[in-house]
């Protein structure tokens, strides 16, 4: 892309930078003047509140990762050599991931952790569970009361009842490794709320459960969802993004809503939500028809053979017939249909074709929860796109998109306890036999229809009463103390969830905390480590520290530690616990958190080689660089390793969908209409709810203690096409009313072509909100009331927003913005997909104006309702559940934490 004749002259009159050194210098060349990490330990700047006066400020520099996403980006702290703070964070030039850059998150760390309202101290509820009373308790009462919980309940044999529930991981397999000391099938996640829908599309073709695209070489970028702004990975792909551009890279971006992807976009697509498999099929039909498939990979590679032996046994298994039948299976999906379905111009499906039809092996794609987590039937989205991929044989290619799994460094543990001896209905219910991870988002309701109970539940920087669909079942359940016999809150910060808990024990926020990281955020692989900066500065001052809380803020824990204890107090001598946490280095000692992570380090594929070329250890690298490369590109794997599938193949044909009593789904295909398809819909009466995005300065449950990201974007209006403004007779920040299948909320409109019409568009990461005898979070929390109307119907109201308040922080008193949003979430319905068991986001609504008193921020929901409603979903799954040969699942499909095979099975007798 060259510069164009006003860039040529602005460069000469020095207006702008010099682009022709930027371009040659490569948007991945280090930063100019960005000190040595040998230099890091006695950083001199000078201070920027001093100025004009030139005073220097002494700083030590030191690496740790960002905790605000998944990705993991480096994150430097600058250490106050004077006061011992952190005074800043910017990012790692070092981190082969994000390469010193990071989104407005990473450096707002520091309002996390300057935050005036954090948890400080752990907190015991005083009163009944719920109503906001707390008194501060020490570490080791916390700890006593909480083992002997646990130790009660498993001495009982019970393998399902201590659960460890994780909104946010990042801890590469520290606490599946503790559950798994415990004996028990007690992880649960997140993840049937966001990729579940995904994951099962991906694995279908070859276990591994997400794609890596190259987008930095990519000659076509195909996003079915908003990643640059928001997603995952975010700032490690958006540069990638933007150098695949550079180069001429196209950009594709399909979704109902303009997002800030979509406006940098070559070709924005706003598809009707849950349409996209049948665009899909339509480019995998032009690639047929053109004959620009890759017939070297497709007949090497794709288990084409089993798809002809089970629907064509007839004919001759020759690969050029099996292209013919593949030509005609796919032959409904024209241009036309696409565009139909789609409601598209027909244009747009055969211009937008040819692009992906020719991009070869360099065709990037990538889909997160959006369209996948929307709808029913969402999986096949992924199963559509990753077609395209298999077709144009850039699986696993320079510029075309590989597993995951091959950029992800698994680290090597220093004790590998047994896989629990037991199965968790609760998580993985018997009727769910393709869910790709935990049934969580129904959990509430399987414990109200007399499915199972918890002894302790652990909830870890997690928030489901709020992140949730459906959050007054979450208090309902919360409160029941027969359903959860205790709930500990792990949490950096209060959430609506905490409230709910009988211990809340403040965890570190990114720099307070040791994690190790290795994610796919590039097509290298490299593995980072998120230290407590805090520590390292002590130690590099030559101060020794035992546990983290010493030199965090008040008595904030990190996990690691605190597990390490928790585990060593369940254990009466008896349990044979404690054996799993030994020193790996000194006979019979209790294993420390340096030795945890010494033992991990050294090995590292060359880490210890690069660490002896300075001198130092491989923990000593690590905590003097934070991140590690392990491999620079990792493609082509599948030529030495195969694929992890039963045929050993791409599974263009899942002889497992077949067995477990789904056969209309055996390929890639479009036969399920999503359940907000125009066709569910009841007419211009009924609108589609599309919540499933975020605003790309906010974290889940986790950026309403951040000062900066609060002032960027604080509320969540309703975005509203011109024409359906129009036709409800509403105009820019009037209020609507939104009704769901089980309740409904009020919100302010705004009018914008940035959303298809006929959709309505609201995120659903606004909203947080506190009760009066809360605390927290207030750069963010709409004050609220919450009523029992009795019959299961709860009512919430917004009496404060949010407002300045006094603290030691002057800025709490300059909070100028005074709308915290709506939570909409908690009206949505549970509807659990009867395939990869994911929650499908969108909403069937009906839209109309608030009468009588309603106002701005009203929720109102009926628990009775939504029970039913989930009847209603679950009966999907039952209908068609099926156990071949007694299996739960299929046996070659991962499930985290896995329990020993014998308990794969259900009992048939
Ligand atoms: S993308 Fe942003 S929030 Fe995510 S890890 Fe990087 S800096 Fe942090």
């Amino acid at each position: 892309m060259g510069k164009t004749f006003i860039e040529d002259i602005a460069q000469r009159l020095r207006i702008i930078p010099d682009l022709d050194r930027e371009r040659a210098e490569g948007a991945s060349g280090p930063l100019r003047s960005f000190p040595d990490p040998s230099e890091w330990h006695d950083h001199v700047e000078l201070d920027a509140n001093e100025w004009p006066k030139m005073v220097e400020k002494r700083y030590s520099l030191v690496p740790t990762t960002c905790f605000n996403c998944e990705s993991a980006c480096g994150l430097l702290a600058y250490v106050d050599k004077d006061s011992g703070r952190v005074s800043k964070f910017e990012g790692n030039p070092h981190h082969p991931g994000s390469r010193g850059r990071n989104c407005a998150k990473g450096p707002a760390t520091i309002n996390q952790i300057n935050d005036t309202e954090r948890i400080l101290h752990p907190m015991k509820r005083v009163g009944p569970r719920g109503e906001g009373g707390w008194e501060k308790i020490s570490w080791e009462r916390a700890l006593e009361e909480i083992s002997s919980k646990i130790r009660e309940s498993l001495k009982t044999g019970a393998k399902d009842r201590v659960v460890y529930h994780v909104g946010r991981p990042g801890h590469e397999g520290y606490t599946n490794r503790v559950l798994k000391a415990w004996g028990v099938d007690g992880h649960n996640s997140h993840t049937n709320i966001c990729s579940a829908g995904a994951r099962t599309g991906y694995a279908l073709w070859h276990r591994h459960d997400r794609p890596s695209p190259d987008h930095s070489n990519a000659k076509v970028i195909l996003l079915t969802s908003s990643h640059l702004e928001t997603g995952h990975y975010f700032n490690p792909h958006a540069q990638r993004i933007l150098e695949g551009m550079m180069d001429g890279a196209k950009l594709i971006v399909i979704d109902p809503r303009l997002s800030n992807t979509a406006a940098m976009a070559d070709h924005w697509i706003p598809t009707w939500p849950g349409s996209e498999s049948a665009l899909f099929l339509t480019w995998a039909r032009m690639i047929l028809e053109r004959g620009l498939y890759d017939r070297e990979f497709l007949e090497k590679w794709v288990n084409w053979e089993m798809w002809m032996e089970a629907e064509h046994p007839d004919d001759t298994k020759e690969f050029d017939r099996f292209i013919d039948l593949l030509k005609e299976e796919y032959a409904e999906y024209t241009p036309e249909f696409a565009a139909k379905e789609c409601r598209i111009p027909v244009e747009q499906v055969v211009e937008v074709g040819e692009l992906v039809a020719g991009a070869g092996s360099r065709l990037a794609t990538h889909v997160w929860r959006a369209a996948a987590i929307g709808n029913l039937g969402g999986w096949q989205v992924s199963r559509t796109l990753h077609l395209l991929n298999v077709l144009t044989g850039s699986v696993g290619t320079e510029g075309g998109t590989s597993p995951n799994s091959w950029s992800k460094y698994k680290p090597s543990l220093f004790d590998i306890p047994p896989d629990p001896e037991g199965w968790n209905e609760l998580h993985f219910p018997p009727e769910y036999t393709l869910s790709h991870y935990e049934m969580s988002h129904i959990l509430p309701h399987l414990i109200k229809d007399g499915r199972g109970s918890m002894d302790v539940y652990f909830t870890r920087v997690f928030n489901p009463v709020w992140t949730y669909p459906d959050g007054f079942s979450w208090i309902e359940m919360l409160q029941n103390e027969e359903a959860v016999g205790c709930h500990v809150a792990l949490t950096p910060t209060w959430n609506e969830t905490a409230f709910f808990a009988d211990y809340v024990l403040p965890m570190g926020h990114a720099s307070e905390r040791h994690d190790v990281n290795s994610y796919a955020t590039s097509s290298g692989k490299w593995v980072a480590f998120r230290q407590p900066v805090l520590r390292e500065f002590a130690r590099r001052e030559g101060r020794e520290v035992e546990f983290t809380h010493e030199v965090n803020p008040g008595e904030v824990w990190e996990e690691d530690e605190f597990w390490n204890e928790l585990s060593w107090r369940i254990d009466d001598g008896t349990m044979g616990i404690r054996e799993h946490f030994m020193s790996p280095y000194r006979e019979g000692e209790r294993i420390t958190i340096d030795e945890y992570y010494q033992f991990m380090f050294e090995r590292v594929p060359g880490l210890p080689e690069a660490a002896e070329a300075e001198g130092i250890d491989a923990l000593g690298y690590m905590r003097k660089h934070g991140a590690f490369l392990i491999e620079e590109a990792t493609y082509g794997k599948h030529e030495e390793e195969g694929w992890p599938t039963p045929s050993g193949k791409q599974e263009f044909y899942s002889n497992s969908m077949v067995e477990f009593g789904y056969p209309e789904h055996a390929i890639p295909h479009y036969r399920i209409r999503s359940h907000v398809h125009p066709d569910n819909l009841q007419g211009e009466d009924e609108y589609c709810l599309l919540p499933n995005f975020r605003l790309p300065q906010h974290i889940h449950s986790r950026s309403a203690n951040a000062k900066w990201l609060a002032e960027i974007g604080h509320r969540n209006p309703l975005w509203v096409h011109p024409t359906d403004a129009a036709k409800l007779g509403v105009g820019e920040g009037d209020l609507l009313k939104v009704e769901t299948e089980i309740g409904w909320f009020i919100d302010k409109v705004w009018v914008t072509e940035g959303i298809k019409p006929g959709i309505i568009g609201c995120s659903h990461h606004i909203g947080r909100w506190r009760r009066k005898q809360d605390s927290g979070n207030r750069y963010m929390t709409n004050e609220v009331e919450i009523e029992d109307v009795g019959s299961g119907r709860m009512r919430m109201r917004t009496v404060n927003g949010v407002r300045p308040w006094e603290s030691d922080d002057p800025d709490t008193n300059r909070v100028w913005w005074r709308d915290g949003g709506v939570h909409q979430n908690i009206t949505h319905a549970v509807q659990p997909d009867p395939i990869s068991g994911a929650h499908c986001w969108l909403q069937k609504v009906k839209i109309t104006k608030p009468s009588g008193d309603e106002r701005y921020g009203d929720v109102e929901v009926d628990t009775t309702k939504s029970f039913e409603y989930y009847k209603r979903w679950n009966q999907m799954a039952k209908e068609r559940e099926t156990h071949p040969r007694g299996e739960r699942r299929p046996l070659w499909m991962n499930r985290p934490l896995p329990p020993s095979k014998d308990h794969w099975f259900v009992d048939l007798g």
